[in-house]
This record gives C-alpha cells, sequence and structure tokens, in this order.
C-alpha cells in the first residue's frame, strides 16, 4: 500500500471555514514528485484557498498537509518557503524599477553558510544562478533592463523565476498563464515542463488547452471538495464535470 509518506505532497481531510462557511471540505489529495498537478474548477471551488492553505497564508480548522514527510500547518508562512515550498500569486509581485538580473537576485536565499565568508564567491554563485533562472525563463536577453519594460507575460515569467532561483521542490502557480498571448501561453507550458526536472508543480488554471498541454494529472474541484480526478481525458468525460464544470 502507498503511504501518505510516499508522497511528495500529501492532503487529508483539509478543511477550513469562514464564518461557519466550508470553503475547503474534508479534501484529500496525493501529488507526486515530478508531476504536473493541475486543479480546475468553477469560480469559488476553493482553488485558491487550497495554496493559501498549503503555504500558510490561511490556517487550517482541520486536516493536514504533509510535504517531504513533514506537516506543513503548524508552521508559519516563511518556515514552508524554507521547507521548500514556493507559491506564485496570481498578480505578480516584481519590482518594477528594479533590473531583470536585481530582481533574481534579491529572490537568491540569504544566509546559505555554504560560502563561509568568501562573499566574492557567494557572488559568483548567485550570478551563475541568476542566468541559469534567467535562460529557463526566455530573459537572459533581458537581464539588464527594468521590469517595468518587460511584457506581461515575460513579468509572470520573471516571478516564476523569482521563486525557481530558491530551487523549491514544490512550485504553486495560481492561473499563471492569465492575460497572456497564445506564443506566451506555449512557452509557459515548456517552462514548466523544463522546471520539473527536480520539482513538482502544482498549477490552477482555466484555459483547458494550456491544461491538456502539461497536467500528468487533474484534480476538479467543486464546493471545496475532490468532484472527479485523474488524466485530462478522464475528467474531461466523466458527467460530473462538464455538468458542474466544462459544459458552462
Ligand atoms: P477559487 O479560487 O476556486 O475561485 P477561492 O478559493 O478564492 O475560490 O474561494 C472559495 C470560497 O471561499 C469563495 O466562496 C470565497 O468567497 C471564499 N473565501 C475565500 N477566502 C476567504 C476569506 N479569507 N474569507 C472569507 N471567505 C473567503
Ligand atoms: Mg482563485
Amino acid at each position: 500500500m502507498t503511504e501518505p509518506a510516499d508522497f511528495l505532497l500529501a492532503v487529508e481531510g483539509l478543511t477550513v471555514s469562514f464564518d461557519g462557511f466550508k470553503a475547503v471540505d474534508d479534501l484529500s489529495f496525493y501529488v507526486d514528485a515530478n508531476e504536473i498537478r493541475v486543479i480546475i474548477g468553477p469560480n469559488g471551488a476553493g482553488k485558491t484557498t487550497v495554496l493559501d492553505l498549503i503555504c500558510g497564508r490561511t490556517r487550517a480548522s482541520a486536516g493536514s498537509v504533509r510535504f517531504r514527510g513533514r506537516e506543513l500547518t503548524r508552521l508559519k508562512e516563511h518556515q514552508i518557503v524554507q521547507a521548500g515550498v514556493g507559491r506564485k500569486f496570481q498578480t505578480p509581485s516584481i519590482y518594477e524599477d528594479l533590473t531583470v538580473f536585481e530582481n533574481l537576485e534579491i529572490s537568491f536565499p540569504r544566509g546559505r553558510s555554504v560560502f563561509g565568508a568568501l562573499a566574492f564567491r557567494r557572488d559568483e554563485a548567485v550570478r551563475e544562478r541568476v542566468r541559469e533562472v534567467a535562460s529557463l525563463i526566455f530573459l537572459e536577453p533581458m537581464l539588464g533592463e527594468r521590469a517595468e519594460a518587460l511584457s506581461h507575460g515575460q513579468k509572470q515569467w520573471l516571478e516564476i523565476g523569482m521563486l525557481l532561483i530558491q530551487d523549491p521542490a514544490l512550485l504553486m502557480l495560481d492561473e499563471p498563464v492569465a492575460g497572456m498571448s497564445v506564443s506566451e501561453r506555449r512557452k509557459t507550458a515548456e517552462l514548466l515542463r523544463r522546471v520539473l526536472r527536480d520539482r513538482a508543480v502544482l498549477v490552477i488554471e482555466h484555459d483547458m488547452g494550456f491544461v491538456e498541454d502539461i497536467a500528468h494529472r487533474v484534480t476538479v474541484l467543486h464546493q471545496g471538495r475532490v468532484l472527479s480526478e485523474g488524466s485530462m481525458q478522464h475528467v474531461k468525460s466523466d458527467p460530473k464535470v462538464v455538468e458542474v464544470y466544462l459544459g458552462h
């Protein structure tokens, strides 16, 4: 039997009430390492709240979130980041006045003692990592540009880069391709597949073409619960999903 500890992320019985209303209601799902999982579902289904609960922004009323075997529901937000969970919000929080390079550089985790007192060696390692991430997010030619000069899609990639530079084992993205052009969507899908090599990705998305393009498995949320789960093919042909979501 597969135990919860065998998964990268095991969410079990997760519940949160806002004034008696259960936005997430006894929710369980499991994500493997190196998996792209997409959460879909109608507006108000509780998708964003699930990410809020995992990253510690919202406190669970009940249930557990185990990540690499460690319970996250009692940790503070910054401890959850340190544990290896990176979360991107719907509106990008980049520094418009700083360059792409500087945005990535300030996101590099502080206080890693491996470099000891040799500050110059740390700087070298940071520059190296910044270039590596910039190339992943298609922004290497833009490293010297101020972030305000980027397109909407490039700003989204920059924010993903600011998370990647912290090397999270789980990357969570809330509607990353909203407002992107078709070609930007395609490149975002490519980007997520590239970053997968060493981490899992949990994505909320409405764009079914994009979901189809990237998802290994899909979890359909409805009224804070799992309505259906499996391959895109499976959930697409599930009459319950057609009724509450895809049919609209
Ligand atoms: P989704 O992302 O699937 O559209 P949300 O997770 O944002 O849905 O919201 C789920 C439900 O929980 C909605 O009815 C929303 O109004 C409610 N909700 C979310 N956050 C809060 C909060 N902090 N306080 C009260 N109600 C909330
Ligand atoms: Mg939402």
